[in-house]
């Protein structure tokens, strides 16, 4: 065993701790048949659900909130079994599993939002979310606006409004990673009878939301937790039997379902999430600290970091770290040569999401839009997901075409 930093340490701690869950996870050795079973749960496609009589059918009423197939369009057993899982994970009462990470987004918004209400957003959500809000939420009469990602949470509360109904988070924020102190953020919301929403996707299993009083937790399943790079899917977490009613009622009356495919594959992937995790948080760290150190690099936007906005809640409020963040290069850096860096990279692939098993880079620079002026951003910029490949040949990599674009 190789003895870690107290660093690599707080970034894996939480993704040992969670190893033993993931694998055993509602699955249930002692309802194994006599006659034996596979390992993974079947496969189940379907639309209509038979019963044996009319009373049988008759029986299932209510049952819509308890995980059970009454029809396709309202979900699969692969489905409610991964639903139950993703609540273990959350720490919440129940999930609803739905076909992408953007409706995992859009649906509590419709759920828990009506004309003539307000929704703040932190600037650094997630850039489609920010879009439906703008786009369809406005439509239906209700008032949105944003907070910056880095002011402190007495600042938040002069952008409440009488009729704000809901604060949605997102701790780290995409592209910036700003942390956020949701404790005191959850106290604020509460006080004013607000709901708080947070994407959690870069947390999922290192920051347990509702120890923290959130109370609609959101998770694109498809980057960390299916980890493959060959799905899309999304949950959202309550963690009360009325906002529960709330959320599946919409689901329902929505017709929003995730394939059964889709869901078994997460459910498999998940199993191993601990494992791969464990390893590439460490390869992140260890590739950030390097890059850090590069005379070329600004910062780098990582919750790791001491140099990341809300480092100091991190360590306090996190049990580990995930393996994407940013570089911010310095100013005598063009985007034209960081263009030429990331085309010289060998073992990055060129792409958006991240989760994967494989290394991605994203040239940032244009993509991102925010309301407020972000004191973070002060040069061109793209963001690594770190997968699971050595991390020297990572570093090697990135020494190779720094050497080759600007030092030569
Ligand atoms: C990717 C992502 C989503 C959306 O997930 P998709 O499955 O790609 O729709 C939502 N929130 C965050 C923070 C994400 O990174």
């Amino acid at each position: 065993m190789t003895t870690l930093s107290p660093e690599e340490d707080a970034v894996s701690r939480g993704w040992k701790a969670l190893s033993t869950l993931l694998v055993t996870a509602g699955r249930h050795k002692d309802s194994v048949p006599k006659e034996g079973s596979f390992v993974n749960p079947p496969l189940h496609r379907g639309s209509t659900v038979i019963y044996p009589s009319v009373a049988a059918m008759r029986d299932t009423e209510g049952l819509q909130y308890e995980h059970h197939t009454l029809y396709g369009a309202m979900g699969s057993p692969n489905q409610h079994e991964l639903e139950k899982v993703v609540a273990l994970i959350e720490g919440g009462s129940h999930s609803q599993v739905v076909s992408s990470g953007l409706t995992a987004c859009t649906l509590p918004l419709l759920a828990f939002l009506s004309a003539g209400d307000h929704c703040l957003l932190i600037d650094s959500i997630y850039g489609p979310t920010k879009r439906f809000s703008e786009k369809v939420m406005k439509k239906f009469g209700v008032e949105v606006s944003y907070y910056p990602a880095d002011i402190s949470v007495a600042e938040i509360k002069k952008y409440l409004q009488p009729n704000t109904k809901v604060i949605f988070t997102e701790s780290p924020g995409s592209h910036t990673f700003e942390i956020q102190d949701i404790s005191a953020l959850s106290k604020l919301a509460h006080q004013h009878h607000i709901k708080l929403f947070l994407d959690n996707t870069w947390g999922i299993g290192v920051f347990k939301p509702f120890e923290h009083g959130v109370d609609v937790s959101v998770q694109a399943l498809t980057k960390y937790a299916n980890g493959h790079s060959d799905l899309v899917l999304g949950a959202i977490t309550v963690n009360n039997d009325a906002d529960w009613h709330l959320l599946r009622d919409t689901a329902i009356a929505l017709g929003e379902v995730a394939g059964s495919d889709a869901c078994w594959l997460t459910l498999r992937g998940l199993r191993t999430l601990g494992a791969r995790l464990e390893k590439q948080s460490i390869s992140a760290l260890k590739i950030a600290q390097w890059l850090q150190e590069q005379p070329e690099v600004e910062r780098v936007l990582h919750p790791a970091l001491p140099s990341c906005y809300g480092h100091e809640i991190w360590k306090r409020d996190f049990s580990g770290a995930s393996s994407v963040f940013t570089i911010v290069f310095k100013p005598s850096i063009t985007s034209q040569q960081v263009i030429d860096m990331i085309e010289t990279l060998k073992f990055f692939s060129i792409g958006a999401s991240w989760g994967g098993y494989e290394s991605l880079v994203l040239l940032t620079d244009g993509e991102i839009y925010r309301n407020f002026q972000n004191q973070l951003l002060t040069g061109s910029a793209c963001r690594l997901q770190i997968g699971l490949e050595d991390h020297q040949d990572i570093i090697n990599d990135l020494n190779n075409a720094f050497t080759a674009i600007w030092r030569s």
